[in-house]
């Protein structure tokens, strides 16, 4: 299936009352897969919006026409947070150019990210990493960053709403594809966005998408990504979107459960 046919290809489109979502084509090597971005009207009386994840950097300028052809259905938004599922390349692309040009938007991290980001200059592995590998050295402002700790996620300002899960630990080591490090449950729809704790992609032999494992490193990194699916499985929600999806409405929580249960650890 073909990224562009996506209704919401390169184009921020509401597929949850409050949960928009635009999809990008992410090149790396021979592959083809959908990235998407999430937008999310937090308090829509207050017109306060925030994002999760930010894309490749192949498809900032895409992302930033998406995101300001969006915006103007939404005069006097305000764009509060960028949060993050994981400290991938293919959804750090826009950060920094986001902070640039949203003075007042702050960066949340889950704890696993803080050792970077707590150093003036930003020169760590993964998330840093790959910032610094396409923008040169840089420096993320620490008063620009939110930091969501574990047993303490009631503290996110948007908790009642937009609810932060870690759901397994986050391997920092891999730098290939890995775990979810948090999960972002939106109350009102019961709708979670799980990063790449698992994909729904379509391949050569088969148009309709089917779930998969992330790449995965070592045996044992296989074992942490095969747990967090089982904990996603576990969680009383109703429609789970993968940041790689082929399809338009994410996958029911069933057809992840099933999944699960073909899972061996
Ligand atoms: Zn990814």
């Amino acid at each position: 299936m073909s990224i562009s046919t996506l209704q919401d290809f390169e184009n921020f489109i509401e597929i949850f009352p409050n949960i928009y979502r635009a999809t990008f084509n992410l090149q790396f090597g021979p592959l083809h897969w959908p990235v998407s971005i999430f937008l999310i009207n937090v308090e829509p009386s207050n017109n306060i919006w925030i994002l999760i994840d930010t894309a490749d950097p192949d498809n900032i300028s895409k992302f930033f026409t998406a995101l300001t052809q969006h915006f103007l259905k939404f005069p006097n938004y305000q764009l509060k947070y960028i949060l993050l599922t994981h400290d991938h390349f293919d959804h750090t692309g826009s950060i920094l150019r986001l902070l640039d040009e949203y003075k007042d938007i702050k960066l949340v991290l889950g704890e696993p990210e803080s050792f970077h980001t707590n150093n003036k200059n930003v020169n760590g592995n993964t998330h840093t990493q790959q910032l610094a590998t396409v923008e040169g050295k840089i420096t993320v402002d620490k008063n620009r960053i939110v930091m969501i700790k574990r047993e303490k996620e009631e503290e996110f300002e948007f908790f009642n709403v937009l609810k932060p899960i870690f759901i397994a630990d986050h391997t920092l080591e891999f730098v290939s594809n890995n775990i979810g490090s948090i999960s972002y449950l939106h109350i009102p729809t019961n709708c979670i966005m799980v990063g790449d704790s698992l994909m729904n992609l379509s391949t050569s032999q088969c148009s309709e998408p089917v779930i998969s494992l992330p790449f995965t490193s070592t045996p044992s990194h296989l074992n942490s990504v095969k747990e967090s699916i089982k904990n996603i499985a576990r969680l009383d929600v109703k429609i789970v979107f993968p940041a790689h999806d082929h399809s338009q409405k994410g996958l029911s929580i069933n057809d992840v459960r099933a999944f699960a249960n073909t899972l061996k650890t």
